[in-house]
């Protein structure tokens, strides 16, 4: 058993190997088999004349085709026809592609582009590449070699949440974990080895000084911890066993702010939830180590995108044998 107090309250994990032990004894065996229907054909759509011909890459910036979309439409079209007078018992499915394809050719030329993904890749890496990778050789020359980030970031999958947009950080600055609610786990070789895995590389092989943990405002994956009951099955396969991780900020601010509205309990629960993950940390004794010997820091930050305001708060430590943080230090709050 390990314990944590941070603000007051206090987080326990029972041991790792205890915990690994009793998941890996819980696993059911599962395998999956794909699920051929009895036709040896493959699909017809991409018969003969692939869409997008794999494994030739979809994209490559010596090979630009323009309006790869539209080009793509029509092979599409003329091996469909091809199918139909070759096989008559494909007749049916093939007419509908057909069908379906025209329509959106047509909404192509009556409403304009409509939104293309490869596209919007494409602009995205030449921009990327005439303006940043072309015109730093310096930087991408010594990102080649290695990296060295001083940071190690969690933050939200929310797509309006980038810590590199946001913050500024440039190439090799900031070895990012990026999730739903941005949540640190406890240490758990089981259920969460895809972060410990993060933990570790950042904080062991490449030796970054601080990790920080960015909570935001209108968090979907807070929100969701609010409203799924907190027993029960759950209704979802993935979200509510995951957004749980922060059960911990959800009592409290419950049990602080139980009468106030949804979107007032969300804000507390945003940084609530970064205190959580920040006590969930500790938790790995390569990030406690590193707290020890002073070459790790923990932060916590929130990023408001409503207000446009950023605050950043570290934690002072007072670390005994057992591992207790005693204290929240100054918290920095940039509102410009
Ligand atoms: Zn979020």
């Amino acid at each position: 058993m390990s314990t944590a107090s941070i603000n007051g309250w206090r987080l326990s994990s029972t041991s790792p190997a205890q915990s690994s032990l009793k998941k890996a004894a819980l696993r059911p065996s599962v395998f999956a088999r794909l699920k051929y229907s009895s036709s040896p054909s493959p699909p017809s759509l991409i018969q003969n004349k692939p869409v997008f011909a794999a494994p030739a890459p979809i994209i490559s910036p010596s090979t630009w085709r323009e309006e790869m979309g539209k080009d793509a439409y029509e092979e599409a079209i003329e091996g469909l026809k091809k199918l139909l007078s070759e096989k008559g018992d494909l007749k049916a499915v093939a007419a509908t592609k057909v069908e379906q394809i025209t329509a959106e050719l047509q909404t192509q030329t009556s409403e304009g582009k409509p939104f293309d993904p490869i596209e919007k890749i494409k602009n995205g890496y030449v921009h990327f590449k005439n303006e940043k990778f072309d015109k730093n050789p310096a930087l991408y020359g010594e990102l080649a070699k290695g990296q060295s980030p001083k940071f190690m970031v969690f933050a939200c999958s929310d797509s309006r949440v980038c810590p590199s947009h946001v913050l500024h950080f440039q190439p090799g600055e900031a070895f990012v974990v990026r999730n739903v609610a941005n949540l640190v786990p406890p240490y758990d070789k089981v259920r969460y080895a895809g972060v410990g895995a993060a933990v570790e590389y950042a904080v062991l092989h490449l030796k970054v000084e601080n990790i920080v943990v960015i909570g935001h405002s209108a968090c979907g994956g807070i929100k969701g911890l609010l409203s799924f009951p907190d027993q029960g099955p759950p209704s979802t396969d993935f979200i509510e066993d995951w957004v749980k991780i922060a059960l911990p900020a959800k009592a409290k601010v419950k049990a602080e702010f139980g009468d106030a509205p949804i979107p007032e309990l969300c804000g507390h629960c945003e940084k609530e939830a970064v205190n959580v993950s920040l006590g969930n940390l500790l938790t790995y004794p390569f990030v406690r180590e590193g707290l020890m010997k002073k070459t790790l820091a923990l932060k916590g930050g929130y990023y408001d995108f409503v207000k446009g305001s950023f605050e950043l708060w570290g934690l002072e430590f007072g670390l005994s044998p057992s591992v207790s943080v005693k204290d929240v230090a100054t918290v920095l709050h940039w509102n410009l």
